[in-house]
This record gives C-alpha cells, structure tokens and sequence, in this order.
C-alpha cells in the first residue's frame, strides 16, 4: 500500500475503463491495485497485460510515483504467466515506454508474452 492517494482516473483512457469495468475485458487476475486481462490482438499464444488500477503514463511514471504499486504490477506478471503455465518454458515482461517504442496506450502496462519461442533482440 501506499501513503499517497491513487491518483484519479482519466476520463478518457481506455485502461481506466477496462480497470473500472466499464469497458469489457477477458480478466484473468484482479488485485486491490492491478488488473490482468488478455490482449485484444495477441502477439503469442498466451499475450496477457497487467496494469495499475490508478493512471501513470508509463512504467517509468508508475515506478517513480509509486514503487509499490510498481512492485505489486511485477509480482502480478510472474503470478499470471505461472497461473497460464508458460512458467516453465519461459516467458517475456514488456513495457514498452515511449511511441518511439511501440507505446499506444498511455497507461502503464505490463505485456506477459509466452506459448512460444520468443526472439532476441526484439523488433
Ligand atoms: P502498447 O502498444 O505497448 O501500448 O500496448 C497496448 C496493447 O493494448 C496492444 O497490444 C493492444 O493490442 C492492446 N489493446 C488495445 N485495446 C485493447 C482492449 O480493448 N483490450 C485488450 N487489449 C487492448
């Protein structure tokens, strides 16, 4: 927990909407402070994104205003890739940061990539 209050959500962001339930998801997790649901367009057999329930802009923000909140997104990765069985074989955490970096929704989020094998470097 943190001693700061969450800050509010944005209005016009499609994660606080899928957070606050008022756009539909496929929801795999849910804790006080993070949501995982599956990706809409997934780029591996198991494509799952965690995010904060509160708006950051990015990982970077989210880290900096809240290492808890950071902490418990992390910890959520590694709970969902077990909970989906690509543990084992392995799997990838992405937060891609920036347009620049194939960043299009502006609120922090954690891609759990796995089911497949994953290439390096990335694209
Ligand atoms: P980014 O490109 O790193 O910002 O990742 C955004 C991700 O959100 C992309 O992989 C999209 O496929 C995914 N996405 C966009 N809209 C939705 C949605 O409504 N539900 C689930 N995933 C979505």
């Amino acid at each position: 927990m943190t001693d700061q209050p969450s800050p509010p959500h944005q209005p016009d962001c499609l994660f606080c909407k899928i957070a606050t339930g008022d756009v539909p998801a496929t929801v795999v997790r849910e804790t006080d402070t993070t949501v995982a649901f599956r990706d809409i367009n997934p780029q591996a057999p198991t494509h799952i994104l965690v995010i904060p329930r509160a708006h950051y802009p990015d990982a970077a923000a989210l880290s900096a205003a809240d290492p808890a909140i950071a902490a418990d997104v992390l910890r959520e990765a590694g709970e969902t890739a077990a909970q989906e069985g690509i543990a084992e074989t392995g799997y990838r955490i992405v937060f891609n940061t920036g347009s620049g970096a194939g960043q299009t929704v502006f609120h922090a989020h954690a891609h759990v990539l796995g089911g497949r094998g994953l290439q390096w470097p990335p694209g």
